[in-house]
């Protein structure tokens, strides 16, 4: 169980009844690959407080429809705001209105461990439009692959679980511990479909097809956005400057690149820790910068927004990103300090934003070997890994202590891009690496 254990394209060591489904599955594959482009056709695209709902209602409507004719106790419902009001990674007069969640449970006979196959539904926007070869929405099938947004990001990963899912059903394959198939938005925004999840479903483990290649993650960095604000005194940029303790006019975006000094330190030090085996370092990047009142003026303060990805060991005893907002801010108020002005006027650090949350699921956790040996089985190559960025998952994993791993099809760096796509022998092989891991966990 190390990372870099592959084998070949022939299925080896699977049951009968496995073999059946994945054949099973691998016969169904142009009605796995239709389920696909009709979950892209549809217009998910995620949004802003406020903005009103695209075609969210429909699709969870057209998965509910296929999950209840398979025998799934369905829910699909606008969960009140009050459900996730108040948590640091929900903006306040956040609504689910006309963005309804769903969740599906095929029941299983007793005694046996429950699986949540959890997927997000809303993608990122097409713009610029142009740059698409393919229309974002047609869900093209060309070379061995569907083409659209959200085709690895992650429609693509729901067509699989939820074929699965079908699959298992179709064939009458008993499972002792429950299934569900649980599909949410808000993904791309808030996090607020996965922490419903989190505050209203249980399960012994979760497995969120998010692109990794048919790889199998199991930790993801958390991330924090700071706003820092440095303060300068305004005078006329034309006329010279008396010493600033004599009242002369201080320059805020100058100082302000003391600041970024300090971070470029900051970031020099995180790459400089143990190394995560799975994950990049923690980093911080500056992201956005305003500064200044008049063209003719000594700019009188400079804010800079920042992004930071930090890693599971630096989070706090409750999972979350404290001790870094800690570090961030001392470090960047200690760092500049030798400056007399900014000694006297410290820098403001300002966490106005929540952050998500960073989480690993120990390697020889049931689900993370039973998912590796699944997809080794099926005759797909994988390895141990995890994703530099934020997942659903880890709201499961940390918000309600349901170990989320990710399983899915398509490549994470095709996925916001214009050229999204996902090979059709990926979604054929996660549904089957899938279907034969609920065979073997909920057992
Ligand atoms: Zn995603």
């Amino acid at each position: 169980m190390q990372p870099g254990v592959n084998v070949g394209t022939e299925q080896r060591g699977l049951s009968a009844d496995e073999r059946r489904v994945c054949d099973e599955i691998a016969h169904a594959e142009d009605e796995l690959v239709e389920l696909l482009r009709a979950l892209v056709a549809l217009d998910t695209t995620t949004h802003a407080v406020g903005d009103p709902p695209r075609q969210e209602a429909e699709l969870q409507e057209v998965l509910a429809e296929r999950l209840r004719s398979r025998g799934a106790d369905v829910r699909i419902w606008e969960p009140e705001p009050e459900l996730v009001a108040g948590h640091p990674m929900v903006p306040d007069g956040f609504t689910f209105a006309g963005r309804p969640q769903l969740t599906a449970r095929f029941p299983g006979s007793g005694g046996g461990r429950t699986l949540l196959l959890n997927g997000h539904i809303d993608v990122v926007s097409v713009e610029p439009l142009e740059r698409w070869e393919h229309p974002p929405f047609a869900a093209v099938v060309a070379d061995g692959l569907v083409h659209g947004r959200g085709a690895c990001d992650m429609k693509g990963g729901v067509a699989s679980m939820v074929f699965a899912a079908e699959t298992l059903a179709r064939l009458g394959i008993g499972l002792a511990g429950d299934l569900i198939v649980n599909t949410v938005s808000e993904e791309e925004s808030t996090g607020a479909g996965g922490l419903v999840t989190a505050r209203t479903l249980w399960a012994d483990a979760a497995i969120v097809p998010e692109p990794s290649g048919l790889d199998v993650w199991v930790t993801c960095r958390g991330s924090l956005l700071p706003t820092i604000i440095v303060d300068g005194r305004a005078g006329h940029a034309g006329i010279p400057q008396r010493p600033w303790e004599q009242g002369g006019a201080v320059n805020a975006i100058e100082k302000m690149g003391l600041v970024l000094k300090a971070i470029a330190r900051l970031r020099e030090h995180w790459a400089g820790l143990p190394s995560h085996p799975y994950l990049s370092p923690g980093d911080c990047v500056p992201t956005m910068v305003s500064g200044g009142e008049w063209i003719v003026s000594y700019p009188a303060s400079c804010r800079l927004d920042c992004h930071i990805e930090y890693l599971p060991e630096q989070a706090d005893e409750h999972g979350w990103g404290s001790r870094v907002e800690r570090e961030f801010t001392d470090w960047i108020v200690g760092k500049t300090a030798s400056d007399p002005w900014l000694a006297a006027h410290p820098p403001r650090v300002e966490w106005l934003v929540g952050g998500v949350p960073p989480s690993e699921v120990p390697i020889d956790h049931p689900i993370v070997t039973t998912a590796l040996g699944a997809t080794l089985a099926v005759g797909r190559e994988s390895t141990l890994g995890g994703l530099d960025n934020w997942h659903d998952g880890a709201t499961l994993t940390v918000e309600a202590g349901i170990p989320a791993i990710c399983l899915g099809p398509g490549d994470v760096r095709l996925a916001h891009t214009a050229e999204e796509s996902v090979p059709i022998a990926d979604l054929v092989g996660c549904a089957q690496a899938i279907a034969v891991t609920a065979m073997r966990f909920c057992a």
